[in-house]
């Protein structure tokens, strides 16, 4: 067996500090017990070329990661060389070009909150820590996605090298079928991204936010109240809301509705702060903000508080647009069993435009239900581990699919890519990976 020399770190199974390496590379703590051969942290492209060499030539698959977000563990396999990107973090921003170029490392607010700064903007994920490798590839529900899109329509081009061990650029015109594949292909990517070439925005005008808290005794005139408004909420809000055990913390059990406004003009903003602002049921709101001034440093501080790290994470989606009158007995049942806070369920207006971008990412509907258990004792992983996945099957026969953003592969399966995309993306696999040495999503091994 050839010897694997390159200028990055390798740490083996058989070194001390493995556990620690691979633990290292998660944001969820769950250990799912399974293990890599080897961790490999390039330095530079040509050690990512000579360990997929190797890789091949002892016949072991290749998984990569990023941030760790994938709440999935989804880089994470038995058997496989691991290749670690995190260190890829280097970004230029050119503002004459309204571009900017980035590493698969570099954290989505680490960019969003330079970009800010420079009156610049990009739908970058909604916490700190997410970045931008897994999150481009498997499409990007960001910050005014409503609006300028999902994130991965916003990459003009990508760096790669192919399973074949070739560094090659891919757009529209070069490599076509790469940068097809790689905007919304998610963890089923066969390639190593090593830099991402986004199209940039200028910041809205006005960034604010409004939040209304309910009892959770509101259940039904809340969800109803979501239903009826959410066709018409504007583009420019990214409307949600959280229901939990402990609303703003240390409340009891409610629901937090939160739209976040990112408006260009005046009109915009006065039309997109409306549905709230004379929403029939506020009054039962026990807290109200009224529409307050924003940045992305507070917006992020915000979201965190729901996403906390160390801890073990159980999470599971799905695409809806069953009635609501269909949708409330389930909620109202999970409201009674919800794990302790910062467990949430979360309820995401969506409502798609069509989408004129061809590309992998193709499965999407009007609400978005996302689940996320979360505990800081392993030993409470048998009492919650299960909850978001049991809860999804149950309401499957509600679901038209899942996102990949929060999917857990893992424990359940259901379409996340529409069938006919997911088929031409089989068919790029076979050609561009012919000997499968990427490991693809956990639910379709190859
Ligand atoms: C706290 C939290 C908040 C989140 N918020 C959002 C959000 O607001 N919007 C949203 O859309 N998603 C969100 N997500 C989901 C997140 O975007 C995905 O889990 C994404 O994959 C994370 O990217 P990463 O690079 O951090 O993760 P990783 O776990 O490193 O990557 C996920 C997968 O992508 C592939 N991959 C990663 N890097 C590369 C690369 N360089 N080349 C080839 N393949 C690669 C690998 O298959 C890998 O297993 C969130 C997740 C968490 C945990």
């Amino acid at each position: 067996m050839e010897n694997l020399n390159i200028k990055g770190q390798i740490i083996t199974q058989h070194d001390k500090g493995f556990h620690e390496a691979i633990m290292g590379t998660l944001f969820n703590k769950w250990d799912t017990g399974r293990r890599p051969l080897m961790m490999v942290s390039p330095q530079n492209i040509d050690d990512i070329i000579s360990t997929l060499h190797y890789a091949k030539s002892v016949g072991k698959k290749v998984s990569i990661c990023s941030g760790g977000h994938s709440w999935s563990a989804n880089h994470v396999r038995e058997d496989s060389i691991l290749i670690n990107m995190k260190g890829f973090n280097q970004y230029e921003i050119n503002r004459e070009n309204m571009s900017a170029k980035v590493g698969p490392g570099v954290g989505g607010s680490t960019l969003l909150i330079e970009l800010f700064k420079r009156d610049l903007f990009f739908p970058a994920g909604h916490c700190k820590g997410v970045c931008l490798g897994g999150y481009l590839l498997q499409g990007g529900f960001g910050w005014n996605g409503r609006k300028y899109g999902m994130a991965c329509e916003n990459v003009i081009g990508l760096d790669i090298v192919t399973a074949n061990g070739e560094y090659v650029h891919a757009n529209e015109n070069e490599n076509a079928d790469l940068f097809w594949a790689a905007r919304g292909s998610g963890g089923g990517f066969f390639g190593v991204v090593v830099a991402f070439h986004l199209r940039l925005f200028k910041k809205p005008a006005y960034c604010c936010s409004i939040t209304h808290v309910f009892d959770i005794k509101h259940l039904e005139s809340v969800y109803h109240w979501a239903a009826e408004v959410g066709p018409s909420i504007p583009d420019a809000v990214e409307f949600q809301m959280l229901m939990s055990s402990s609303v703003l913390k240390f409340l009891g059990s409610g629901i937090e509705a939160i739209a976040p406004i990112f408006a260009e003009t005046k009109d915009e903003f006065e039309a997109s702060k409306a549905f709230m602002v004379n929403s029939p049921i506020k009054k039962k709101a026990f807290f109200r903000t009224p529409c307050l001034p924003t940045n992305m440093s507070a917006m992020y501080s915000a979201a965190m508080t729901h996403y906390p790290d160390n801890h073990h994470w159980g999470v599971d989606n799905m695409w809806t647009k069953a009635p609501v009158e269909q949708l409330i007995p389930y909620l109202k049942v999970m409201s009674n069993n919800l794990p302790p806070a910062p467990s949430h369920v979360l309820w995401l207006n969506w409502y798609p435009p069509s989408r004129k971008t061809d590309m992998a990412y193709s499965l999407e509907d009007n609400i978005y239900i996302a689940l996320y258990g979360t505990w800081e004792n392993p030993n409470d992983t048998q009492k919650y581990g299960s909850w978001a996945n049991d809860w999804m099957e149950k309401m499957s026969h509600l679901s038209t699919g899942i996102q990949l953003a929060d999917e857990s592969l893992h424990k359940r399966t259901s379409p996340f890519i529409s069938e006919n995309h997911l088929h031409k993306l089989d068919k790029i696999r076979a050609d561009r990976d012919k000997d499968y040495l990427f490991n693809a999503w956990h639910s379709r091994p190859i």
